[in-house]
């Protein structure tokens, strides 16, 4: 008997080739119809004997292409239209696009083999892909995902290209990027000699010159890395002079898994990530040191060659171990445009090698690392980005702007939340026109207009994304305060709306409910109802603010608040420098001094008094040389770090740790016991709520919580307890993540005016 079906799907099924894995499926079956891109997914009209057209829905859902996520399908009878065969129709565009945006891809091994045989028409050729691999978001420009709205519309197809897009036999069949040596973008060479204009000669070329110790910059998929070889030394220390990067670590990209093993230990996990089709920079610890390459810490930042043009260069014979750093001028964001490398890198790059496709966007890297709670990722971007990260109760879009630094944004659409890419601290011109844009760029992809959004911003007054939110015209502003946004983030990942929680929001710089400086709350309650603070770390004192978060001295001082004549004393008998003996008289003058509950601070402070004396020159810096110190030392002490059922009181702890210090006690030895000390604080503290309110599931959210000796301690403190830990999973415990937290309190508000 003959039947038809109309089958809808949705979910990430654009630009993973789904419309000719549905072509090829419709043929074995002998069904005819067609398949067509819509903005909600993927439509198929299918008619056939019936039991063919029942066993094609069942493959369709058991094994659809590799990368493509189906998240529903609606099956409907259809009036049999009696057509001859199957075909694939043009995309439509009608209403808003609820269709996933989905994420670049790296390069599959189909692909590979045929770039490196002698006889195919690709034969190196580095832009090769095909429906399972290359780029998607920085290629896209519109919706639906179509080669005339990609930056690839600038180079109409060779007959052999377009009959392979044509046919639906091909793996190219609809890949939208495709090209070839004849109709496609090449790279060429820039350098002191002039320019090579043959992808074969300018990648060999690079390869020679990474080879002869030469910093090259290379354009990639999301923008251009600055690359030397990182087992030379010398080029290593040039780079960082070049760059101003004192001490910030530089990625590697090594040729191989083998070879990724002759610098870091990998796990099981760590192997899955490497190879995972995200391709991130994976952090691990090393087991053998490159100078230069990550000063002061015992991990190492590694990821595999993951477009054609990478694997290229190893083919090439460039050095196996290549640093490949985000190419831009000390913490500016990420370089994506030809005039820019070439203008912005004069002096640091001795050679270009640059890619004529263009960047749709700028999309770092992303940054994962694996820790007794899972994988966090640390910076979600490339292979991640913009891929929906929950699925929150909101028929009205959202537009969360997230928080300063480490900046992301999300946009709820029909119920999904899309997090775009790490944007960077908004402080930087360059990171905020690229917030700026990233913030249009969904709009219009999802066609969602501005008044009839809510906005969601951070509580903090001067914050550029606060200002920005209040110039949009928009249906309804919501400030949102920072750290309860933490702890929603992870809850929103898990789609748990009501779920009783307390949450631990410890960071380095939020605003407060008292406009006070916070990074050390507890909270107790649920999305839906909200979150009450009920304990932080006691307040501290902290001169000159801002300052003092780029000056861990400055934070010591204030961490000694109440007893100024202790501080001195410690100063004099450590000798430490000067700033921090003007810093301990702000604070008992209360002098430009505020009052703050960071935990980041805490760890600024314990790690200047153990001898990071130095201003920070990125984010994080003591934190992570503390972390990294601690590592090398057995755990021989905790110091006490009580909790008054109401405060977590730092003075102890620190009176301890100084005792320790003034009667020389190794510093590694004090670092690790900090470690345990903070653990056994969020442990009591966390214990005591959950029995106080009936609650056995906490909520660990934050910067702080990137660190992975801290979450190692916690681990094992709550593995013998009642209570469950949940982090977040592929959304950043630091301020990328914040967006989402921001979108899930607004769902949450907008759900009960709803219902009530
Ligand atoms: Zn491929
Ligand atoms: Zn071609
Ligand atoms: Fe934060």
């Amino acid at each position: 008997m003959k039947i038809a079906q109309r089958i809808h799907i949705s979910g990430v099924v654009q630009g993973v080739g789904f419309r000719p894995f549905v072509f090829r499926l419709a043929i074995r079956w002998k069904l005819s119809g067609w398949v067509r891109n819509g903005e909600s997914g993927v439509e198929i009209h299918a008619e056939g004997d019936a039991a063919a057209v029942k066993q094609f829905v069942q493959e369709l859902t058991k094994h659809p292409p590799a990368s493509a996520k189906i998240t529903k399908l609606v099956i409907n009878d259809a009036a049999i239209q009696g057509a001859s065969d199957f075909e694939i129709l043009e995309s439509t565009r009608h209403d808003r696009p609820t269709v996933q945006i989905p994420a670049d891809l790296t390069v599959c091994s189909a692909c590979l083999s045929e770039m490196f045989e002698p006889v195919n028409r690709r034969y190196l050729y580095p832009y090769i892909n095909c429906t399972d691999c290359g780029p998607r978001y920085t290629v896209i420009k519109g919706l639906p995902y179509d080669r005339p709205y990609t930056t690839m519309h600038a180079w109409p197809m060779c007959l052999a290209c377009s009959t392979e897009y044509y046919s639906p036999a091909d793996r190219r069949f609809h890949a939208q990027p495709t090209a070839c040596p004849e109709c496609g973008p090449h790279y060429y060479l820039r350098w002191w000699e002039g320019e090579i204009h043959s992808d074969e000669k300018a990648i060999k070329k690079t390869a020679d010159l990474l080879r002869s110790g030469h910093i090259v910059a290379i354009k990639g998929i999301g923008g251009y890395h600055l690359a030397c070889d990182a087992e030379n030394e010398k080029v290593v220390w040039e780079l960082r002079r070049r760059k101003l990067r004192d001490a910030k670590p530089f990625a590697l990209m090594v040729k191989d898994i083998e070879t990724a093993r002759t610098l870091i230990d990998i796990s099981a996990e760590e192997e899955k990530l490497l190879t995972s089709s995200a391709r991130p920079i994976v952090l691990a610890r090393a087991h053998r040191q490159l100078s230069g390459v990550a000063p002061d810490n015992s991990d190492l930042g590694v990821m595999l060659p993951y477009t054609p043009l990478h694997h290229l260069l190893f083919h090439f014979d460039a050095p196996q171990v290549l640093v490949m750093t985000s190419a831009n001028r000390s913490s500016e964001p990420i370089i994506y445009k030809d005039e820019e490398a070439i203008k912005g890198l004069e002096g640091i790059a001795d050679a270009w090698l640059i890619g004529e496709r263009p960047i749709a966007r700028r999309v770092d890297d992303s940054v994962v690392r694996v820790s007794s709670f899972g994988n966090i990722v640390l910076r979600r971007a490339r292979g991640y980005a913009p891929l929906p990260v929950a699925h929150l109760p909101s028929n009205r879009p959202i537009l969360a702007l997230g928080s300063d630094l480490k900046n992301t944004v999300a946009l709820v659409v029909n119920g999904q939340a899309i997090m775009s890419q790490h944007l960077g601290d908004l402080m930087k011109y360059e990171a905020y026109m690229s917030f700026e844009q990233t913030v249009r760029d969904l709009l219009s992809m999802y066609d969602v207009q501005l008044k009839e959004t809510i906005v969601a911003y951070d509580l903090h007054p001067d914050y550029r994304s606060t200002t920005f939110a209040h110039s949009l015209e928009a249906y309804q502003h919501i400030g949102i305060q920072h750290h309860r946004a933490h702890v929603a983030t992870v809850l929103a990942e898990r789609n748990a709306f009501e779920k009783q929680v307390v949450g631990v929001a410890f960071d380095g710089t939020g605003f407060g409910d008292d406009g006070a400086i916070w990074g050390g709350e507890l909270f107790v309650g649920s999305i839906v109802k909200g979150f009450e603070r009920c304990g932080h770390l006691r307040y501290a004192m902290l001169p000159g603010g801002d300052a003092a978060a780029r000056v861990p001295l400055q934070a010591l001082a204030g961490f000694f608040g109440d007893v100024p004549d202790l501080a001195i004393n410690v100063g004099k008998r450590l000798s430490l420098p000067e700033r921090f003996f003007t810093a301990v008289k702000m604070v008992e003058k209360r002098l430009r001094t505020f009052p703050t509950t960071s935990v980041g601070r805490l760890f600024d402070a314990a790690a200047a008094l153990l001898g990071f004396t130095d201003a920070i020159s990125f984010e994080g810096q003591a934190a992570i040389w503390l972390e990294h110190l601690a590592r090398t030392a057995p755990l021989e002490k905790v110091y006490p770090f009580p909790w008054n059922r109401k405060e977590l009181d730092y003075r102890p702890l620190l009176k301890e740790m100084v005792e320790d210090r003034l009667n020389g006690i190794d510093v590694a030895i004090i670092a690790r016991a900090f470690h345990r000390s903070v653990a056994e604080g969020v442990f009591k503290s966390v214990r005591s709520l959950g029995a106080t309110y009936g609650i056995n599931t906490v909520v660990l959210s934050g910067g702080v919580f990137q660190n992975s000796l801290l979450l190692s301690d916690l681990k094992e403190l709550f593995l013998g307890s009642d209570m469950t830990v949940w982090i977040g999973k592929e959304v950043p415990p630091n301020d990328g993540g914040i967006s989402l937290g921001q979108a899930a309190l607004v769902a949450a508000t907008h759900l009960k005016a709803k219902t009530l």
